[in-house]
């Protein structure tokens, strides 16, 4: 059978530094546990523009369509501010989410013990918090028509449309069932039924799936609203949340910051599955390219890393290596090493990027 394959797209800034400490980690399960992946490599974003003239060439899109997983790095910085929106860094990342049609956004809000104080909540409130937040990405009010800036009478409106058809929601709710069912096996769906027309068909729609597909998974729903309030109140009564895209928007970055550090967030775009049975995927940290710490070596490769470890989970099915992997972060941590941005009021001195990534590749030997 052909080895599983990753194109790695490491982008701009501190992309290609946080991607460094990934391949090691490749090397690494090639090395000792003879789990080989066929790796390829590419440019996407500005360094694609300086080449090609676009943020995404053709053959790079065509070569992430064919690919198990993508792993991206990060797009953007100051040098490329000025250029056409059509050619900007994200550009090129807007693309491969909609053309590999990537509706199912997971962000994971994970909360190590060894960072429980970086948190703005108690740590009671967060310590040993796991949950994920589905995010349909595809539809919803940033896509619906019609949409614009018009004038009525002597003034000005702004209209967006919140536009939700059932199979786009009977989609991402799947997903969030199969993401339930290798974890707690609990969903609860946010939306706003009392007050939108959408709303009440999300409710309907997940509810249909379940009862039909998903009967022994639990399933709650919560008005989105009240669901940010359960989110910061407590938030480890949720395991998977799925909802819409503007609602996960806001829900995903109030979670993930309930964890502390950006330099610590994974996340995975999830589209339909491929003919072997794989969802199309691309894994990235949540953090941008950092231009403001790019090429000095102090770059948190943690979030690249943790992404890493979610295509292990779900595009490759090595779920015991994606804990291994993932405990050897928790041990890296427990044992005081910190990047910068992690460094607490007590002081002390940071590692370097690839200082942390050593460190993680040493707990995976620790692990054997
Ligand atoms: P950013 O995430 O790049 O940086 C925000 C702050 O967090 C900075 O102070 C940075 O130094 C710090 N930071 C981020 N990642 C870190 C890490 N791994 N380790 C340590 N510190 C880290 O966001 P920004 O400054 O708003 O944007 C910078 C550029 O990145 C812009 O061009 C923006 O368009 C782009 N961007 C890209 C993505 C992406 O590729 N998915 C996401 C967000 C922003």
């Amino acid at each position: 059978m052909a080895n599983p394959s990753i194109l790695i797209l490491a982008g701009d800034g501190i992309g290609p530094e946080v991607m460094a400490e990934v391949k090691k980690i490749i090397g690494w399960y090639d090395a000792k546990r003879g789990i080989t992946f066929d790796v390829s490599e590419d440019l996407v974003g500005g360094c694609a523009y300086d080449k090609h003239g676009t943020p995404l060439h053709d053959d790079t899109m065509a070569k992430a369509q064919e690919v198990d997983a993508v792993l991206l790095g990060a797009v953007g910085g100051p040098q490329y501010d000025n250029l056409d929106f059509s050619v900007k860094p994200e550009r090129g990342l807007l693309r491969l989410r909609k053309e590999m049609d990537l509706f199912s956004n997971l962000r994971p809000a994970q909360c190590f013990d060894a960072l429980a104080d970086f948190s703005s909540l108690k740590r009671e409130v967060v310590a040993g918090l796991d949950i994920v937040i589905v995010r349909e990405l595809t539809s919803g009010v940033y896509f619906g028509e019609p949409r614009g800036i018009f004038t009525e009478g002597n003034e000005r409106v702004g209209i967006n449309t919140q536009r939700y058809t059932e199979s786009e929601i009977a989609r991402v709710a799947r997903s969030a069932f199969e993401l339930a069912r290798r974890r707690s096996n609990k969903v609860c769906s946010m939306e706003k039924a009392n007050v939108m027309e959408s709303g009440i068909l999300w409710r309907q729609v997940v509810q249909e799936i379940h009862d039909k597909e998903y009967p022994d998974v639990e399933l709650s729903h919560m008005y989105a609203d009240a669901g940010a309030m359960q989110l910061c109140r407590w938030p480890k009564q949720f395991d998977v949340i799925v909802t819409d895209n503007l609602f996960g928007d806001l829900l995903s970055d109030a979670a993930a910051m309930l964890t502390g550090s950006l330099g610590m967030l994974p996340s995975a775009s999830l589209g339909a599955p491929m003919a072997n049975g794989r969802p199309k995927a691309l894994y990235e940290p949540v953090h941008g390219s950092a231009p403001d710490i790019a090429g000095q070596g102090k770059a948190n490769p943690i979030a690249c890393i943790l992404s890493f470890a979610m295509a292990l989970r779900y595009s490759f099915d090595l779920g015991d290596e994606a804990t291994r992997l993932e405990q050897a972060v928790e041990k890296v941590l427990a044992d005081g090493v910190r990047t910068a941005d992690l460094m607490g009021p007590e002081g002390g001195t940071p590692v370097s990027t690839s200082a942390m990534g050593n460190a993680v590749v040493a707990a995976l030997n620790a692990s054997l």
